[in-house]
């Protein structure tokens, strides 16, 4: 047993109280969400009905995850912390450091050999302070969390995107930076915007082609990638019920992608029965015990527009298998339309490879759906069109679906299993040729397709799509395929139709794993050494950020106007980079290179205002920084979407960019900066993004009043002796001015257990 029952049978004995005392203050019927939010409030009252979207309010999380990526930035910020153990149950996960080449044995080789010194690092941290370490190979961290440590009515964060997996077993699950995660584990509150609430109610019942991908395809498509942010979104009704417990988590995994807080379904029969099939029958019997505060009042259900911000209603008996994409995850196409928006855009109609897995969907029920249709091909003389590969979720997944035979069925199609990590989903794919950058197609069962994502191919137009219309599309190799209307010319020549996936929710003869790649922790870690080679390129102590000066700030350069999209991926890109995860100094050189410069429309080139040339982002701000010159970073929309990882906010303030002004923040990265010590500033209005000029010196005026609510003055000096003075908002409370005024909230902390 992994996951901690004595913490869970202490959530569940609060829970009943404080819904009721919740209940009586806002004096209304509560959806799911605002219970388990009452339930986790750090100061353990309800006194009144939170502001949505307005009030900053303090949270008590049961658990933390973290990926071997964030980690080890969030365990290097923990170790100033000055704590001998993390305060709440968490774990370490080793995943993202895997690079997807040849199959899932080898692949897991060369990575435990390459990134040795990380995992012995992550390893022996995670012994030290009381955190449980999943090693390479263990699986994915949101299928292991899923299958392990969620649970109904419970509050997690966690160091990637994609934490709100777990809301599939009706958990408030977020993802966060490792500087949250660092305070949570330090024993401090955490602090989230109370969100607003989209209900989604769910009616009929998937059949067919449609799978649970397909809810959340359909519901990007209506909300788009900006459509969530600062809201929860809780799914109800018959449908949600009639979904696997893996399902749910599909869904609420792939809400990262419209920007959503996180996304929950209540607890039911599906998740009681995914608990018991996953070993934890006492932590169902628990939450059965509790059963009618683990979902919405039913006055809430009947009457979802007078208790939710939004009401989205999808009826899945209706539902189309949906396939979105390229270049974003919300540009959503019924199957039926798709074939015609690839020949009408021009996409490459030839699909080169699809790949199925990913935290989104590599649950048993996914495989053996896709399996399902890999023994058609089988049967009916296909063979695989396209490349094809299979990244199962965990090792528990992966060793249950080999026994069942999946696996094997999969071999006969011509497919290439790969090691239980996130491969290709986050770049770590060596595929062949793709720095050519030919223009080509590939699908996948992922959540993400941004440009280069996957291969680091600007051309590769990546879509996304369920785990069974990808291995129906790989088998035709032809985006334009409509396995409901369409046949297939087999190897003898005769037309076949593939018939619609088969699966099961769970293994009929119950999983198995003979070593689930868990090490759990000393009893005792004040012994345990964590080692740190001064020399390391990979790893490095950090040094706490200076204090703000207590001044304005006067004549900052301009490092970057950004145009357009700007994701965590083009302020700290992914790929070969991730090696420099627990290097601040080295990780920088990436610093914004894949951000589009406003003024020259180019990725990585920027004006240094000292010499007059153009160079590279990190050279350029690294020149300022010689020079004790403070700079400044603008960015269109929505900047900083993407992921969690707080490199992205790191490495501006480790490099001496002072401020980013933005016309809007994605909620995770706005945090992230604040943490950090930055500033993170919006324009209030947003026109006068266009009035920032190349060679403007910069002054930020108003610090020494900084106050909430209480908007700062720009001027933009431009180089001809004009000025403009604008008006910028910022969302700081007052202790969020304090982790300004000290250069970081990590100051804070450790002064705080220093005294
Ligand atoms: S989204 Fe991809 S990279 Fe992120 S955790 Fe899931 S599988 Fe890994």
């Amino acid at each position: 047993m992994v996951f901690d029952l004595d913490m869970i049978k202490q959530v569940y004995s609060r829970i009943p109280g404080r819904v009721a005392a919740a209940r009586a203050a806002v004096n209304r019927p509560l959806t799911l969400t605002e219970k388990i939010l009452y339930a986790h409030l750090w100061q353990g009252e309800a006194s009144e009905d939170f502001a949505r979207g307005v009030s900053y309010v303090d949270f008590a999380p049961d658990r933390v995850a973290m990926q071997d990526a964030t980690a080890q930035m969030a365990l290097l910020q923990f170790m100033q912390a000055g704590r001998d153990k993390v305060a709440v149950p968490s774990t370490v996960h080793c995943d993202h450091l895997i690079q997807a080449k040849v199959g899932a044995v080898a692949d897991l080789q060369t990575a435990v050999d390459k990134n040795k010194e990380v995992y012995d690092f992550l390893a022996s941290v995670s012994n030290k302070y009381g955190i449980g370490f999943w090693k390479a190979g263990a699986g994915i961290i949101h299928q292991v969390v899923l299958e392990n440590y969620a649970f109904p009515g419970g509050m997690m964060i966690g160091t990637d995107s994609h934490t709100p997996n777990a809301g599939g077993l009706g958990m408030i699950a977020i993802g966060v930076g490792g500087a949250d995660a660092c305070d949570v584990m330090a024993g401090l509150a955490w602090e989230l915007k109370f969100p607003k609430l989209i209900g989604v109610k769910l009616t009929g019942k998937l059949s067919g082609w449609t799978s649970a991908k397909d809810v959340i395809l359909k519901v990007a498509g209506i909300l788009t990638v900006k459509g969530g942010t600062d809201h929860i979104v809780e799914y109800f009704g018959e449908g949600a019920r009639s979904l696997s417990a893996t399902g749910k988590g599909t869904i609420c995994n792939m809400g990262a992608e419209i920007g959503a807080t996180t996304s929950i379904f209540g607890y039911d029969e599906n998740s009681a029965s995914y608990l018991r099939g996953t070993g934890r029958a006492e932590v169902a019997a628990l939450a059965d015990g509790i059963a009618e505060h683990l979902t919405g009042d039913a006055e809430v259900y009947a009457n979802p527009e007078k208790y939710f911000d939004q009401v989205i209603e999808i009826n899945l008996s209706e539902l189309e298998p949906h396939i979105n994409g390229p270049f974003t995850p919300d540009l959503a196409w019924p199957l039926s339309k798709f074939a015609q928006a690839v020949r009408e855009n021009g996409w490459p109609a030839k699909l080169d490879v699809g790949l199925i897995g990913s935290c989104t969907n590599s649950s048993y029920e996914d495989i053996s759906r896709a399996a399902s249709l890999a023994q058609q091909a089988v049967d009916k003389n296909l063979k695989a069109k396209a490349e094809y590969t299979i990244t199962p979720g965990s090792e528990m997944v992966r060793y249950t679906v080999e026994r069942d035979g999946f696996l094997g069925t999969f071999d006969q199609m011509g497919g290439v299993v790969l090691a239980n990590a996130c491969g290709p989903c986050i770049g770590q794919w060596a595929r062949h040729g793709a720095e050519k950058q030919e223009k080509n197609s590939i699908i996948t069962s992922f959540n993400r397709n941004f440009a280069k994502r996957a291969d680091g191919n600007p051309n590769t137009h990546a879509f996304v799509a369920s785990p069974e219309i990808v291995t129906a599309l790989a088998i035709a190799g032809d985006l334009t395929f409509n396995p409901v209307t369409d046949t297939l010319t087999n190897e003898k020549g005769e037309q076949v139709k593939l018939e619609e996936p088969k699966g099961l929710d769970l293994p009929t003869k119950g999983f198995a794993v003979e070593d689930a790649g868990y090490q759990a922790p000393a009893a005792d870690g004040s012994k345990v050494q964590v080692a740190v080679s001064p020399s390391s390129e990979r790893l490095q102590l950090l040094d706490p950020f200076k204090a703000w000066e207590g001044t304005d700030l006067h004549g900052l350069k301009l490092l970057i106007k950004a145009k357009g999209k700007c994701t965590t991926d083009h302020i700290s890109m992914a790929g070969p980079w991730l090696r420099f995860r627990g290097h601040l100094d080295n990780i920088s050189n990436n610093l914004l290179i894949g951000a589009i410069n406003y003024f020259n429309e180019t990725a990585n080139k920027v004006k240094n205002q000292i010499s007059g040339e153009y160079g590279e982002v990190p050279a350029v701000q690294r020149a300022y920084k010689a020079a004790g010159i403070g700079s400044i970073v603008v960015g269109d929309e929505n900047y900083g979407e993407g992921s969690s990882r707080e490199h992205a906010a790191m490495e501006p303030r480790h490099l001496g960019v002072r401020a980013i002004l933005v016309k809007s923040f994605a909620r995770i990265h706005e945090t992230n900066l604040k943490k950090q010590g930055m500033l993170a500033l919006t324009f209030a209005n947003k026109a006068d993004y266009e009035k920032v000029q190349e060679n403007d010196s910069i002054d930020i005026l108003g610090l020494t009043s900084f106050a909430p609510g209480k908007p700062l003055r720009i001027v933009l000096n431009h180089a001809d002796g004009s000025k403009d003075e604008i008006v910028v908002n910022h969302s700081y409370n007052e202790q969020q001015i304090e982790w300004f005024k000290a250069g970081a909230a990590l100051n804070i902390i450790r002064a705080q257990f220093a005294g």
